[in-house]
């Protein structure tokens, strides 16, 4: 069973709070009406010593796109985000772990969209410095929300309910994430990241506008891949296209590149020629060992590592 890491502490309220005291109250709309958006964000030991944080400013500024299609105010800089996510990043760093961090806007006081006031919670977990495992990827029978109910483009914990089925559906068929399809049967994302696929030599991906989330590591994924003069286009997948696929990846901040190894139970070349050398040239630029003009790492830490490894 997987137990949730609970770390010493949180910010919530405008600053620093233990773990025990960070609580919602019952009566507010973050808990009766699931109303929060949130941005996931990686952190990373740098091959030169500090600690970086991987397109910062672009997360900022998606939270705020999300808080806007829920009308949820959000009166915070992107100096005051930073400032705040710097606090916990002083507070939580371990030399030789990364990191990924939540910053939620839940909404705390409020009624049905009149005098919402939201609340800016970041928490803050360990991660071990290591390429994800490579899993086996099914097909859920759930399908992503459309747009004119509950859009992909907000990253709101809500549109997590049909992801959290979908995985459950995966575990009970021995797949650790699922596909989740749209409303017109074609492939719109997995439960937490996105979905890049290879046909000859070329890597293709669903645009948002499929029922995926506007994915900010995508952008990353396609800067490298542009760079690396490996062909990247973004067009409707058919559910069919996948199970032909000659290489498939799970694409996110938390999933980084995952690498699949069989769909819907049809093995898939384990080697993965170039979503791996993809992979690889990934790790190398979050950790600023081959630095790309595309990926942007703010520093957060005023402390450096004793000595972080690669
Ligand atoms: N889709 C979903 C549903 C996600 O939760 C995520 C992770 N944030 C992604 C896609 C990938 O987005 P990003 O690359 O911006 O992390």
């Amino acid at each position: 069973m997987t137990k949730l890491q609970e770390p010493k502490y949180v910010y919530m309220g405008g600053g620093l709070r233990s773990w025990d005291e960070a609580t919602l109250h019952i009566g507010c709309e973050a808990v009766t009406r699931s109303l929060n958006v949130f941005e996931g964000l990686k952190g990373y030991w740098q091959a030169a010593g500090p600690f970086g944080i991987v397109q910062l400013r672009y997360h900022y500024e998606r939270l705020r796109r999300s808080a806007r299609l829920l009308h949820i105010p959000f009166d915070t800089t992107f100096y005051e985000y930073q400032g705040a996510l710097a606090l916990l990043v002083e507070a939580l760093l371990e030399p030789d772990r990364d990191m990924w961090f939540r910053t939620t806007l839940y909404a705390v006081e409020g009624h049905w969209g009149e005098d919402t006031v939201a609340d800016l919670v970041i928490t803050g977990y360990h991660q071990e410095m290591r390429a994800p495992d490579p899993i086996a990827l099914g097909v859920s029978t759930w399908r992503r929300s459309p747009d004119t109910s509950l859009p992909a483009r907000i990253k709101a914990g809500s549109n997590y309910q049909v992801a959290r089925l979908a995985r459950m559906e995966g575990r009970v068929l021995g797949c650790q994430d699922m596909v989740l399809l749209n409303h017109s049967g074609r492939v719109a994302e997995a439960t937490g990241s996105c979905i890049v696929m290879v046909r000859e030599g070329v890597i293709y991906t669903p645009p948002a506008t499929e029922g995926a989330l506007e994915s900010i590591t995508l952008d990353i994924v396609e800067a490298l891949a542009k760079s690396m003069d490996i062909p990247f286009a973004r067009r409707p997948i058919d559910r069919t296209e996948l199970l032909v696929a000659d290489e498939i990846a799970l694409c996110g901040t938390l999933a980084e590149l995952i690498l699949v190894t069989s769909i819907e139970g049809l093995p898939l070349n384990g080697e993965a020629p170039l979503l791996r050398a993809l992979q690889a040239r990934y790790f190398r630029a979050v950790r600023n060992i081959e630095p790309h003009p595309f990926v942007e790492l703010s520093v957060l830490n005023s402390r450096k590592a004793a000595g972080p490894g690669a």
